[in-house]
């Protein structure tokens, strides 16, 4: 394992947990197939590693944003072939016909465009029809799909392989997501008497433990991958946290009363008050947002209160009440002690802002 012994700030990263949290979702759903979803790094563990450790896990495609994340994919040799869930500029396509990547169809202009790069490079383009059933973001509207159906069997370079849909509120809203699922349902059923469509999936990781849609086989994996499920279930407890992010003490000071601690004094102390200055801020990824909400570490066996603002190289927190610690003593910043959701809360964000907000300075350890 790497050395951090100089290491202000590192994430670990526990990539047979996240081996283990695919098995879970195996075992729950055995019919299905998986896409692991390993966009924006990961979601922050790093593309690099993550992809290296699932690559050989009968995974059948890696979710990702952007043509430059495939190509990243691509030159690491891993024989899991890259998904691109968003859509893409004419100018990329070029390199997805080359490559035989997956790609999103949203439109007939970009099945006509495909359809005659398959024809330039003779190659058989395979892309996944998006159906938007909600989410308002991308797709086919399902209006559309009679009409498109017989339009897109009939481009001799392209193979339809497969139809999918996002869900916009999964964990908030049952009743419109019974009517998402609904509405691809239909879809399916239209386009599959024209098209063959071996793969069909519509759930992450909100609905993959709480929804079923039965004519889908194959869910994508994000963040139930990475540890977290949204959606309370009874398989949630099975999860195993995947990164333990962890920062150093740099420093030890007493404060005497009524001194303000970090940018404009939000916090004053009311007593003498010994202060460790840790190496994390927001220019690591620990969020801004976190000042002043009684956000908390986990130092030598305690927690210890953030005291006041969050800067962008170092916090300081409140560990008057212990007697043992020094300057190289590690702190939990998030992981089994901290979890992911608390940090979640008291940033009022979302789980996956909170991870991929580690930036590139945090060196990943995968473990
Ligand atoms: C990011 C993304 C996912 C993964 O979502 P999780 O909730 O993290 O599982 C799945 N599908 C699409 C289309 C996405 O963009």
């Amino acid at each position: 394992m790497q050395d951090t012994s100089l290491f202000r700030t590192w994430a670990e990263i526990d990539t047979a947990a996240m081996r283990h949290n695919l098995s879970v979702v195996r075992r729950v759903m055995p019919n299905h197939k998986q896409m692991a979803i390993v966009k924006a790094e990961a979601y922050g563990p790093g593309l690099d590693g993550v992809a290296k450790a699932l690559d050989g896990e009968d995974i059948d495609f890696f979710g990702v944003a952007t043509v430059g994340e495939a190509a990243r994919i691509h030159d690491l040799g891993c024989r899991t072939c890259p998904f691109i869930l968003g859509p893409c500029f004419p100018a990329e396509r070029e390199l997805i016909v080359q490559h035989g990547w997956r790609a999103a169809l949203s439109s007939m202009e970009e099945a006509a465009h495909f359809d005659s790069l398959g024809k330039l490079y003779g190659k058989q383009v395979n892309l996944h029809i998006n159906v938007d059933t909600g989410m308002g973001r991308a797709g086919l509207l399902p209006s559309d799909i009679p009409m498109l159906a017989d339009q897109l069997s009939a481009f001799e370079n392209l193979h339809i392989e497969g139809v999918f849909s996002h869900l916009s509120a999964a964990a908030d809203d049952i009743s419109f997501t019974h009517r998402q699922i609904r509405s691809f349902e239909e879809a399916v059923a239209e386009l599959s008497a024209k098209l063959e469509l071996p793969y069909r999936h519509l759930c992450s990781s909100s609905a993959v433990f709480n929804y079923s849609a039965p004519s889908t086989n194959m869910v994508r994996l994000g963040r139930i991958l990475y540890g977290y499920s949204p959606m309370p279930s009874p398989y949630n407890r099975e999860l195993r946290n995947t990164l333990t992010l962890y920062a150093r003490v740099t420093l030890l000071r007493t404060l005497p009363s009524h001194h303000g601690v970090s940018y404009n004094h939000t916090y004053i102390t009311d007593a003498p008050t010994r202060v460790a200055t840790i190496g994390i801020g927001f220019g690591d990824g620990y969020l801004h947002y976190l000042s002043n909400t009684g956000a908390r570490v986990y130092l030598n066996g305690s927690y210890c209160p953030v005291l006041g603002r969050v800067t962008m190289d170092q916090i300081m927190v409140d560990v008057t009440h212990m007697d043992d610690v020094k300057p190289g003593d590690v702190a939990e910043i998030m992981g089994p002690n901290v979890p992911w959701e608390e940090l979640t809360a008291r940033a009022k964000t979302i789980p996956s802002n909170v991870i991929t907000s580690l930036t590139a300075r945090v060196p990943r350890v995968y473990i």
